[in-house]
């Protein structure tokens, strides 16, 4: 039987990887473009940050179900910000030991909800093997030892014997290495500059010894970083960006005699996470979320929640979570937000409903599980107010169609009910990004985070499968294709 291998590929978007193939810069997807089937909007997680993208990914299922709200997400039992290292400086604020800690094991330990279980679980019950590289959501059913390098060691004063939980063949940069015979010769890819081997390179090196060693697992989820923190700084050079991705994919296609052979012996799945925006060079397009909310008391980032705190922010680039921890704060909160026409939404949640204001506008729309408005993921809603706020629109038969905001209602219910606290979800306009305290920025260069479909399509391309992906597609539906690819029925826990 083939084995799968899943590339998942840091903001690889549609238009740039079509544009990279028309210009003869990524000789890899070509190949399996003309060989395979490929989707140019499967549908992605909000928010579109990359923690809860790839628990959804591994899961199956959107943040209501895993409980990992986002990159960014406040926990009221520890009373504080979790943050899974995004950007230096909030980092070194929330302090390095705790967002370490947040990452390698609270994560997928603590955070990733257990009634749900992750694609490597389901395939190693059944008696076969699954395997990870450099993802950072990777729940499986073995232990792995974490070996830590000497300066985060210091800082965080770990024990050697710390455990993490994997699938069979399991690598996160030099941090926990593979079970394999032959070990990866160090490179520069691996020292603390490339983040710990944390890298496109770096995964490659492993996956091609993965294979070498006769080892490789029936399925192997690879994560490709390097593609995102380009895009970031230079959103122009897109396509020079991902014919470096594609260069790394023909390096690991060299291992095989030929192109087809490693078609023969694999099924190839390339998707990617999220998109990215481009955002306005002048600093009118940060929206700084601590001016507007100057009149609450606001928690400062590395804190405890304590009485006096009313507001938690929360920032996720194109996206924030506000958290009114006292009594009475909500309502206000969305007061000092709604003026702002940089503001695209707010949303939260009152009982079952969740209730959407459209920034600068007088706009109202409310949605609830269940009713008699069918969309095309056979999910039903009942629905009330002014459809433009997420641009719906009555489908032929009387259901719901999407427009700018794809798979809008279950996606923006995924994310305010990941938690039973109330939160009020901002997203920022085309253009425009949070700013808070530390947070990472990217004034003429790109950022993510939002529910608009800019942000929210990603390319989904498959060659060597024996069936092909049910359109339209999404993330979550990824999992239940694989498992049936490797003749195990997705179960129902
Ligand atoms: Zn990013």
């Amino acid at each position: 039987m083939k084995k799968v291998l899943l590339f998942l590929i840091d903001s690889m978007m549609p238009d740039v990887l079509e544009q990279s193939v028309a210009e003869e810069k990524a000789r890899a997807f070509r190949f399996f473009m003309e060989r395979g089937q490929y989707i140019n909007d499967c549908v992605t997680v909000f928010p579109t940050m990359t923690a809860s993208i790839d628990c959804s990914l591994i899961t199956g299922v959107y943040p209501d179900e895993h409980k990992v709200p986002g990159l960014i997400w406040y926990d009221p039992v520890e009373k504080k910000i979790i943050n899974y290292l995004n950007g230096a400086l909030p980092v070194l604020q929330t302090g390095i030991e705790h967002c370490a800690r947040n990452v390698l094991f609270d994560l997928n330990e603590r955070h990733l909800s257990k009634d749900v279980k992750t694609i490597h679980e389901e395939i190693e019950e059944r008696g076969r093997t699954s395997g990870s590289i450099n993802v950072i959501a990777h729940r499986g059913h073995k232990e792995h030892r974490v070996e830590l390098p000497f300066l985060l060691d210091a800082v965080m004063g770990f024990r050697m014997s710390e455990k993490v939980s994997g699938p069979t063949i399991f690598s996160l940069g030099t941090l926990v290495k593979p079970a394999i015979f032959r070990p990866v010769t160090w490179n520069w890819s691996q020292s603390p500059l490339a983040s710990y081997g944390l890298n496109d390179p770096y995964a490659i090196d492993v996956l091609i010894e993965v294979v070498k060693s006769g080892k490789q697992p029936d399925f192997t989820l690879i994560y490709l970083p390097d593609n995102d923190h380009k895009l970031h700084k230079t959103p122009h050079l897109a396509v020079e960006h991902l014919s470096q991705v594609d260069a790394q994919i023909v390096r690991f296609l060299r291992t095989f005699d030929s192109w087809e052979q490693a078609l023969e012996q694999n099924i190839f799945l390339f998707i990617s996470d999220h998109g990215q925006t481009v955002i306005g060079p002048g600093p009118e397009h940060n929206i700084p979320l601590e001016e507007l909310l100057s009149g609450f008391t606001i928690l400062k980032l590395g804190d405890t929640v304590q009485e006096d705190v009313e507001v938690v922010i929360c920032n996720n680039e194109r996206m924030s979570y506000l958290y009114p921890v006292a009594d009475g704060v909500l309502p206000k909160l969305v007061k000092a937000v709604e003026g702002d026409e940089r503001i695209d939404l707010i949303a939260w949640k009152e009982a079952e409903w969740v209730r959407v204001k459209q920034g600068g506008t007088e706009r109202t729309l409310s949605f609830r599980k269940g009713g008699d408005r069918r969309d095309c993921y056979r999910n039903e809603w009942t629905i009330k107010g002014d459809w433009r706020v997420l641009d719906l629109k009555e489908s032929e038969g009387g259901g719901v169609d999407y427009g700018d905001y794809p798979d809008a209602l279950s996606r923006l219910y995924g994310a305010l009910f990941s938690q039973a606290i109330q939160v009020v979800v901002v997203t920022a306009a085309p253009g425009f990004e949070f700013l808070s305290a530390c947070s990472p920025t990217h004034l003429g260069g790109g950022s993510h985070g939002s529910l608009h479909k800019r942000d929210s399509l990603v390319p989904l391309l498959i060659a060597g499968a024996s069936r092909p992906m049910p359109y339209p597609a999404r993330i979550v539906d990824v999992k239940g294709f694989i498992l049936q690819e490797l003749a195990l029925h997705a179960t129902v826990v």
